[in-house]
C-alpha cells in the first residue's frame, strides 16, 4: 500500500516557484515539520493533504494564484497500465511535497468506491463522483484551494472533463493529470478524453500486450455481442489486441451477432477469439 509523504516543506517551495520570497523558505520557529497529512487507505474520507503552515496562508494563496497550471493526459487501451502511470505520477508529486487529490467515476465500482487500485496492487484513496463539477463543492472551497495536483482516472466517464480541466489549470493553477480511454471498443472517441488534447502540456499513449500474439496492443476488443458503448467489465469482457487481431476479432464478434440475431436470440454472448 502506498502512503503519502510530507507536504510543502520549505525545500519543496524552492522547486515550486523561483518567485517565492527567500525569507519564507526558512523554517518557522513556531512550526515543526509535519508529515503524513493525507489519510491512508484506511481513512479515505478526506483524501486531501492538510497544510500545516497556517501562518503562511496568505502568502501561499498568493503563490498559488501566481502559479500556472498544467494538464497531462495518459491514454491507451484497457490493460495498458494507465491507472498505474497515473498513480505513479501523483505519488511522485506528493513525494515532492505537493497536495494531491484523486477523482474517479462512481460508475466503475469494481474495486470499491473509496480507493483506486491498479493491477499490481497499488492503492490510493480517492473521490468517486458522478461528475467533476461537483468536486469543489464536495470537498469545500478551502480544501480545494489547498490542492496542487488533481488526478482523474477513467476520465472517459466524465462529460464535463473539458470545462473542469480548463478551469483547474488555467484559472486555479492546478496540475491536472488525466488517465482514460481514448477510444471505445469500436475505436471511436470515448467521452471527452480527446477533447482535452488541445489543453494538454503532454500526452502519453500507452500500449498493452496483444492477448493473442503478444505484440504491442493499441486497441480494446470487446469479446461479447453487447453493443452499448458503456459496458463496465474487466478481462471477462475485454482484451487488448494488436491491429491484426482487432480486425479478426471484430469479424468473429460480428459473425456471432448476426447468427444470434437471425435466430432471434436476445442475450449477450461471449465469443471465444483466437
Ligand atoms: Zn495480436
Amino acid at each position: 500500500m502506498l502512503t503519502m509523504k510530507p507536504i510543502l516543506s520549505p525545500s519543496s517551495l524552492s522547486t515550486i516557484s523561483p518567485l517565492f520570497p527567500k525569507f519564507l523558505l526558512s523554517p518557522s520557529p513556531h512550526h515543526t515539520h509535519q508529515t503524513l497529512i493525507l489519510p491512508t487507505i484506511k481513512t479515505p474520507k478526506f483524501p486531501i493533504l492538510r497544510r500545516p503552515f497556517c501562518s503562511y496562508k496568505s502568502s501561499m494563496e498568493a503563490l498559488r494564484s501566481a502559479r500556472s497550471g498544467e494538464v497531462h493526459v495518459i491514454i491507451g487501451p484497457m490493460f495498458a497500465g494507465k491507472t498505474t502511470a497515473l498513480l505513479r505520477r501523483v505519488q511522485s508529486e506528493s513525494d515532492n511535497g505537493r497536495n494531491i487529490a484523486i477523482i474517479k467515476s462512481d460508475k466503475d465500482s469494481r474495486y470499491g468506491l473509496d480507493s483506486i487500485v491498479t493491477h499490481d496492487g497499488a492503492k490510493l484513496p480517492c473521490w468517486a463522483l458522478p461528475d467533476l463539477s461537483s468536486f469543489r463543492q464536495k470537498i469545500g472551497k478551502d480544501a480545494y484551494n489547498k490542492i496542487d495536483v488533481i488526478g482523474i482516472d477513467e476520465a472517459q466517464f466524465f462529460e464535463d472533463l473539458y470545462d473542469f480541466c480548463c478551469k483547474a489549470a488555467d484559472y486555479d493553477g492546478k496540475t491536472v493529470i488525466v488517465a482514460g480511454l481514448d477510444g471505445d471498443y469500436l475505436r471511436r472517441r470515448f467521452g471527452s478524453v480527446l477533447d482535452i488534447i488541445p489543453l494538454a502540456d503532454s500526452v502519453t499513449k500507452l500500449t498493452a500486450r496483444c492477448e493473442i500474439c503478444g505484440k504491442r496492443a493499441f486497441f480494446t476488443l470487446r469479446k461479447t455481442t453487447e453493443t452499448k458503448t458503456e459496458l463496465i467489465g474487466g478481462a471477462d469482457v475485454y482484451m487488448p489486441v494488436c491491429r491484426q487481431h482487432y480486425v479478426n476479432g471484430q469479424v468473429a464478434v460480428e459473425a456471432a451477432r448476426t447468427v444470434l440475431e437471425s435466430k432471434n436470440v436476445d442475450f449477450d454472448t461471449c465469443i471465444e477469439i483466437k
